[in-house]
């Protein structure tokens, strides 16, 4: 099972962001780490004490939480919970608040083995465009800090397709990463949620996004520079040198189970699924009555076989031939034979050891090509 902890507080919110976060107090995450822990004990109760795979530490902002917070939690984790020896423990991390190698060395000494830094841009417009605290300097030390501290598998994030980005601004940005090596990127496209600051900006025509084309250049070429140097697409929005695939995002991928504490969190373990409250208050309030996983929902049939469609064919491994043809009429599976080999064909689609992979520029029109796969309701 993977083990997934929200941290919902930030310093500020960011101008594009829709998670579930909310404004950081010391005081509020002492009293938030305490809840936390109350709930990984009543969930190792509940599920038997389970065996965990992987740790996460989400946000929110998670390198907000001090040393001995972290402690706490993880105390409580290998106290109530088999974790397996070895397994992965990310924290993901902002520069403005882990940019401390004596922070980052506490927290690898307690255990934390991956972290993962929400770096963006390394343009000082861009990041105010997207409302984010830190400098580009921080972030590049923030990386300079946790290898000081003795981290080896250091992941970074970064968004394109950014107002007023150019193909060349992401281009040199990416070539100046990928010569620093980090373990591990995630290159997000630009999601425009509702209601943010940055959709406002951009209705009210103070910002442009990139042109499509653009934006499709930004994939398909940042693909391409980050391959040859070294970095496996192995997923629509990640790359990674070889063996350092984040562990726990490709659990998710595969179908594994996974447990998330925290408000927001969802979980989904033996085909059940459920979603904590997302404010603090009614979270805190299900917990006290013994309330969380009540409500659950069951994934059956094509609903799960549909889930696991769109999951596997975000990666360029893939999704096994086998899977994607069950559940289908002769007639179905001779349609969805055409389909593969036209894709094929088109070199949006690759057959390795029995399973159908997207390449890059199949990844780009992934929505479209996925939604052909998906099995009708009315089956
Ligand atoms: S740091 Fe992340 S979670 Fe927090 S406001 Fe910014 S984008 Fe949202």
């Amino acid at each position: 099972m993977l083990l997934y902890i929200h941290v919902p507080f930030c310093r500020r919110k960011c101008r594009y962001c829709a998670f579930a976060s909310g404004p950081y107090s010391r005081k509020g995450m002492q009293t938030y780490v305490d809840l936390l822990l109350q709930e990984l004990c009543f969930w190792s109760e509940r599920l038997e004490h389970p065996t965990i795979e992987t740790i996460y530490f989400g946000g929110g902002t998670p390198s907000l939480l001090w040393a001995q917070d972290i402690e706490r939690i993880l105390t409580t984790i290998f106290m109530r919970f088999q974790v397996l020896p070895g397994a992965e423990i990310t924290l993901e991390a902002n520069p403005e608040s882990a940019n401390d190698t004596t922070y980052l060395q506490s927290l690898h000494d307690l255990g934390v083995n991956r972290l993962n830094v929400g770096v963006q841009s390394l343009d000082s417009h861009l990041l105010a465009i997207l409302g984010r605290l830190h400098t580009p300097d921080q972030a590049i030390q923030t990386l300079d800090k946790a290898r000081t501290a003795g981290f080896t598998n250091i992941g970074l994030d970064f968004i394109w397709g950014i107002p007023g980005q150019s193909l060349n601004q992401w281009l040199d940005q990416l070539e100046t990463i990928a010569r620093l090596k980090p373990d591990h990127l995630s290159c997000y496209g630009l999601t425009i949620e509702p209601g943010t600051p940055l959709e406002r900006d951009i209705q009210a025509e103070k910002i442009m996004l990139p042109a499509e084309d653009t934006q499709s250049a930004m994939f398909l070429e940042g693909s391409a520079l980050l391959g040859a140097h070294g970095y496996d697409h192995y997923e629509i929005s990640n790359f990674c040198l070889p063996d350092r695939h984040s562990h726990h995002n490709t659990g998710y991928w595969q179908g594994m189970d996974y447990l998330g504490v925290g408000p927001a969190a969802v979980s989904t373990i033996s085909h059940n699924r459920w979603t904590h409250p997302h404010d603090l208050e009614s979270y805190a309030l299900s917990l006290q009555n013994r309330q969380l996983g009540a409500n659950r929902e069951v994934l059956a049939g094509s609903t799960l076989t549909n889930e696991q469609i769109m999951l596997s064919l975000r990666t360029s491994k893939g999704l096994g031939l086998d899977l994607l043809r069950a559940h289908r009429s002769e007639q179905e599976a001779q349609q969805l034979d055409c389909l593969i080999e036209s894709l094929c064909q088109h070199g949006l689609a690759t057959i390795k050891d029995a399973f159908l992979g997207l390449t890059p520029e199949g990844m780009l029109v992934s929505n479209t090509i996925i939604s052909e796969f998906l099995i009708q309701e009315a089956n």
